[in-house]
């Protein structure tokens, strides 16, 4: 059995609905994914589920496919997926719509960022799967414009980004809205203790817990490379890569939203053709954005962690971390957008010398050793002249002798009276002979102890 497909099985064997089937095999699928063999058939028995499985091993089919063959295609709104991005509402909405091109079943997407209008004539046409992020699908439902009392499959993708601090309370908000008998899904490639308790909390007491990945958390085909530079060099190291690795699509993930700004910036001033993607830009340049991406015609695109979750795009060849992520998980979904589904990938990470415990924390989070990647051919350019003097600096506060160190404490007059209690006093200097200059209350305990 491979990593991730489980070549012994067909689709066919997995007793999805003929037009359903239909679907899945003009996509191209084959043989079913390893968790898509064990998801499908639990979800079809009607079992809430928490899935986790490698990025890019269709776990979309695998929440996708068992609804498109439960559900009845004369009741709306009966299915609600939630999902952190509208770029990821997007991508799943239409994988629903592709797999199940054969079936009646339809999706409207309910995302922020456009128009009500159209998703509520979608609706109002009787869409059966509502594909959306929180913020925009509470508004509707405050609204009127669409309610859960149908709803009978609930859908986490990315359950671990779903129920982390930013959006737990919308999601809490959400859920209890959904009064109906409902089976729940959750899914994600990370799913720590903590959230499988919380994901828990919203499922039935017999949830199965499907995990499908063996040993590490990311897939073995993405060739995971660290490479050591000092933080004033990023910029110019990532240009050199560009320049001369030739990547094929290359994504890189920047921490702030200023930082993706001010490298895209810098690449496009180099003259290397290049997008940003982040939360700031209106929603028409991120769809903009993604669509060329997706079509071929970008070769680098900057990004902030907005299109670290789900999104698939067949030919990203190289994630490239500029920064290193400071939360381990997020690693996993960055260097995920590469090598999905059977391909291979590659991902460098930039670690500045502070770095070394946060890129160890990744390894063992993941279960991979990131080697160094050598790299001869780039030369660091000069530091910086104010990091130089501030090193400067330190060294010779470091280099200073220790005697003379402790000379300087001890010869600084202190108030005998001002730092140390009466009592302290008295312990100190038994004899009364209370000493003009005395030294530092920080070494007072050594003389104390001596005294004692
Ligand atoms: P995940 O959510 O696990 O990261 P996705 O659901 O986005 O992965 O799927 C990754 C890619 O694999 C998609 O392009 C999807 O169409 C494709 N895919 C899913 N299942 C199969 C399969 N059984 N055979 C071939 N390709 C598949
Ligand atoms: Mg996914």
């Amino acid at each position: 059995m491979s990593e991730i497909f489980d070549e012994s099985l067909r689709f066919d064997q997995l007793g999805l609905k003929p037009d359903v089937l239909k679907g899945v095999t003009e996509a191209g699928f084959v043989h079913p994914t390893n968790i898509q063999k064990d998801l499908i058939p639990a979800a079809l028995a009607g079992r809430d589920v928490i899935g986790q499985a490698k990025t890019g091993t269709g776990k979309t089919a695998a929440f996708g496919l068992p609804i498109l063959h439960l559900a009845d295609p004369s009741i709306p709104m009966q299915a609600l997926i939630l999902v952190p991005t509208r770029e990821l509402a997007v991508q799943v909405a239409a994988e629903l719509a592709e797999l199940g091109k054969h079936t009646t079943i339809k999706s409207v997407c309910i995302i922020g960022g456009e128009s009500m209008r159209h998703q509520i004539k979608s609706v109002q046409g009787g869409a059966h799967i509502m594909v959306g992020t929180p913020g925009r699908v509470m508004d509707m439902q405050s609204r009127g414009e669409i309610h859960f009392n149908n709803v009978r499959f609930a859908v986490l993708d990315e359950v671990d980004r779903m129920l982390d601090i930013g959006f737990r309370d919308d999601i809490r908000k959400t859920l209890k809205l959904v009064r109906s008998d409902h089976q729940t899904i959750f899914v994600s490639a990370t799913i720590s203790d903590e959230i499988e308790r919380l994901a828990r909390s919203f499922m039935q007491p017999d949830a199965v817990k499907i995990v499908s990945h063996s040993g590490s958390l990311t897939v073995s085909l993405v060739d995971q490379k660290h490479l050591p530079v000092e933080p004033w060099d990023k910029k110019t190291l990532l240009l050199h890569l560009l320049r001369h690795e030739q990547p094929g699509t290359t994504l890189v993930f920047c921490r702030t939203k200023a930082t993706v700004h001010r490298v895209t910036q810098y690449l496009r001033d180099k003259g290397i053709s290049v997008r940003e993607i982040h939360g700031d830009l209106p929603q028409s340049k991120r769809n903009k954005v993604i669509e060329s991406l997706r079509s071929g015609n970008l070769d680098v695109l900057i990004a902030s962690d907005l299109a670290a979750r789900g999104l698939d795009i067949e030919h990203i060849s190289h994630v490239i971390n500029y920064d290193l992520p400071e939360d381990p998980e997020v690693y996993v979904h960055r260097i995920g957008r590469t090598a999905r589904a059977g391909r291979r990938g590659t991902a460098w990470s930039f670690v500045t010398s502070e770095q070394g415990q946060l890129l160890t924390e990744i390894e063992k989070l993941t279960g991979t050793l990131i080697e160094k990647m050598e790299y001869p051919d780039f030369t660091p350019g000069p530091v910086p002249s104010d990091i130089a003097e501030r090193r400067s600096k330190d060294q010779s506060r470091r280099a200073k002798p220790q005697a003379q160190k402790l000379k300087e404490r001890q010869a600084a007059p202190t108030s005998a009276a001002g730092e140390y209690t009466k009592e302290e006093l008295a312990r100190m200097f038994p004899d009364g002979k209370i000493p003009s200059s005395l030294p530092r209350k920080t070494l007072g305990s050594r003389l104390r102890s001596r005294r004692r």
